[in-house]
């Protein structure tokens, strides 16, 4: 069935699927099928009472689309959904209705109660900034409570405690939009379907639009965000933003559904812990999910009312199996169960995709220069299209110059005077006991940390005081320590986050479904899986990267910086955890894609025989600042670097047929 929508690549780009067309792609697959027809069958085939309990589930299906994208994507949290939700309700009630509120017509009251809850929910993102996750739980607790406090007594709005405002009861008749008569329960029912449809399509493409990567990227790790040139602030304040805007647009289409504003009490916070349970148990990336989890808490309780059986037991119910599916949630088995669909069972897969650590170094190409999986045709293909995706050849003679840096923590030097030249096109490695500063020199190169005196040149120019981002933009991008990639999405998903910035087209283009924006992530897409052929991490390109081994793992992350656009690639350990013979391989692959791509690379590593090996210029740190300079020959033969650093001769790392490969020793901090 899915192969209809497919549109695998040809050539190097055999096993790829483009993204463009995701909503014609999303709507394919048989779980999303079945959900539509049921959901078609329900209001043509239902009882009244059940059409009407599942039409009151779509609202809050929005406003749980809304919390997907705030908790699922951004890994935010709010506990205020069901006073933003009810606020933009009673609103829109208010400035409707004729008697006893404003008679503003229909879509000037939508527009101004969205207003309010999108402005809620930003304030809220403003006033948290960079206050940890505990602190958003009590600011919106509180905004929450506040609303309650406020809002929900007043009388005109909410209807007061009896719901009649202490008199008349506040009724707004449901609008007749383009003339379609609403009064019916059964066709309000397809009207708001066809809200949630327009609201659906749109989240799908921004979903698969560079931007909606970068949401996720930025809620797994702000760091890699900005190293991979997403401003994370922004696209925390849009997260917020954008769920206060889905919460408007669920509470609008609430308002017009009652026609007389509900009882606030089921607002409380009660409810919004409740809502919370939506995108929990949907997972971090299924939309399915959040409208099937919206209607099971509307749908069951109707079903379940003989038994007297409430709302909130339900939803505990819920969240119990839910705890069983982990942070995937239901919709994480869900795309496990497309995925077993489309390719067979895990461990067949497994067995012809997963390449362990062994079979990596023999047949992969990584155990030595001149074998690769790759034909040589194959190769330079791929490197032609990574070289027109990545910017320029910058005219610059240094890539970076980092001159006399300066930081202390208390009363630990960790950088007292450092100085680092990257020319451009060369690889640097850095190397340096325990507790050196090395971490710390690249925090302060790629723009997390501020030094308290020198500076820091990217491309001649002066980036001490650019932040993280905008220095990737200027063509530096990192990798971490400890690999940063997110687990719950696949491997291209992984691969393509770091596109965000190079992708030459707007987000609304996207939005509009523009096919010459889908064409511009395309190559995006064919430039992040010719990385992958290259890293030799393409077989999976669609397996979830939290199943995937280690060093795959890593390949993935380069691959992701390199669809960042680099002209300057910092790694920070890139071999950290790896067995030696995989360090090595690593160190001859990355060696290649410098070579090949021209790339300037500044490299940390406690693998000395591999710096030695593979780099043109190593720099030693001390305490802080350049114990030593040079070319790898001049380092083995540094008496200083022997004495102090390595307390032993050092050219002997540089017979290659010992083995295992020696290591820098550890120094005490
Ligand atoms: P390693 O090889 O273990 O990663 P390194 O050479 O990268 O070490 P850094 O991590 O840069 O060294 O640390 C340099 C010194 O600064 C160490 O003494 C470390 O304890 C200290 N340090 C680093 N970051 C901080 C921090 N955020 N707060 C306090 N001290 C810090």
């Amino acid at each position: 069935m899915s192969g209809l929508f497919r549109a695998p690549g040809t050539g190097i780009f055999e096993g790829l699927e483009t993204k463009s067309r995701p909503v014609i792609r999303a709507m394919g697959s048989p779980a999303s099928l079945v959900l539509t027809g049921l959901l078609i069958a329900w209001g043509l085939l239902m009882a009244d009472y059940r059409v009407f309990g599942l039409t009151a589930a779509i609202p809050v299906a929005i406003l749980g689309l809304g919390l997907l994208v705030l908790q699922g994507w951004a890994r935010e949290i709010s506990l205020a959904s069901a006073g933003v939700f009810a606020s933009a309700m009673y609103y829109f009630n208010w400035l409707n209705r004729d008697d006893q509120g404003q008679g503003l017509p229909w879509i000037v009251a939508a527009l101004i109660a969205i207003a309010i809850a999108t402005t809620f929910m930003a304030g809220l993102a403003l006033a948290s900034g960079r206050l940890p996750v505990i602190y958003l739980v009590i600011l919106t607790l509180g905004l929450q409570v506040t609303i309650e406090k406020t809002i929900f007594p007043i009388g005109y709005l909410s209807g007061g405690v009896s719901g009649g405002n202490g008199g008349a009861a506040l009724i707004d008749p449901r609008p007749s939009p383009l003339g379609i008569d609403l009064v019916g329960d059964r066709t309000f029912y397809f009207f708001a379907l066809g809200w949630l449809a327009i609201v659906l399509v749109l989240l799908i493409r921004l979903r698969r639009s560079p931007a909606g990567l970068a949401f996720l990227v930025m809620g797994s790790n702000r760091q890699s965000a900005a190293a991979l040139g997403i401003p994370p602030v922004r696209f925390r304040i849009l997260a917020f933003t954008l769920a206060g805007f889905l919460a408007g647009v669920g509470g609008v289409l609430g308002s017009m559904f009652y026609t007389t504003p509900p009882l606030f009490l089921g607002w409380d916070v009660e409810t919004s812990l409740l809502l919370l349970s939506i995108p929990v148990l949907a997972g971090v990336d299924s939309m399915a999910a959040v409208i099937v989890m919206a209607a099971y808490l509307y749908v069951m309780p109707i079903e379940l009312e003989r038994w007297s059986i409430e709302q909130n037991f339900i939803a505990s119910v819920a969240l119990g199996f839910g705890a069983l599916f982990g942070a995937r949630g239901v919709g994480g088995r869900m795309q496990d169960l497309e995925r077993r669909r489309r390719y067979g069972r895990r461990r067949q897969r497994t067995k012809r995709k997963r390449m362990a650590t062994a079979v990596l170094r023999e047949s992969s190409g990584l155990a030595g220069e001149n074998t690769s999986v790759l034909t040589s045709a194959e190769r330079a293909e791929c490197l032609a299209v990574l070289e027109r995706w990545l910017p320029p050849r910058p005219e610059h003679d240094l890539a970076l110059r980092a001159t006399d840096l300066r930081l202390s923590f208390g009363p630990i030097h960790a950088l007292t005077g450092a100085s680092v030249d990257v020319p451009v096109g060369q690889m640097v490695g850095l190397i340096g006991p325990n507790g050196a500063g090395k971490t710390t020199l690249f925090d302060v190169v790629s723009g997390f940390t501020t030094p308290e005196a020198g500076t820091v040149e990217l491309f001649g120019r002066d980036v001490t005081r650019t932040s993280s981002w905008n220095r990737s933009r200027l063509g530096m991008t990192r990798t971490f320590q400890n690999t940063r990639v997110i687990p719950e999405l696949t491997a291209g998903d992984n691969i393509c986050g770091g596109a965000w910035a190079s992708v030459d087209a707007r987000t609304a283009s996207f939005l509009a479904g523009r096919p010459s924006a889908w064409a511009k992530l395309r190559e995006a897409e064919e430039a992040g899986y010719a990385a992958a052929r290259l890293l030799d991490v393409h077989l999976y390109w669609d397996e979830r990267v939290g199943s995937l081994e280690f060093s795959a793992r890593r390949r993935i992350e380069i691959a992701r910086a390199l669809v960042a656009g680099p002209r300057l690639l910092l790694l920070d350990e890139p071999a950290a955890g790896l067995d030696p013979a995989s360090s090595s391989a690593m160190f001859s692959l990355i060696r290649r894609l410098h070579t090949d791509l021209g790339l300037s690379v500044l490299i940390v590593e406690h693998y000395v025989r591999a710096v030695l090996d593979s780099c043109d210029l190593v720099y030693v740190l001390a305490e802080g600042s350049v114990l030593a300079s040079g070319i790898p020959a001049e380092i083995a033969a540094n008496t200083e670097v022997q004495e102090r650093y390595l307390g032993t001769r050092l050219d002997y790392l540089l017979d290659f047929s010992e083995d295992p490969i020696p290591q820098a020793p550890e120094a005490g901090r």
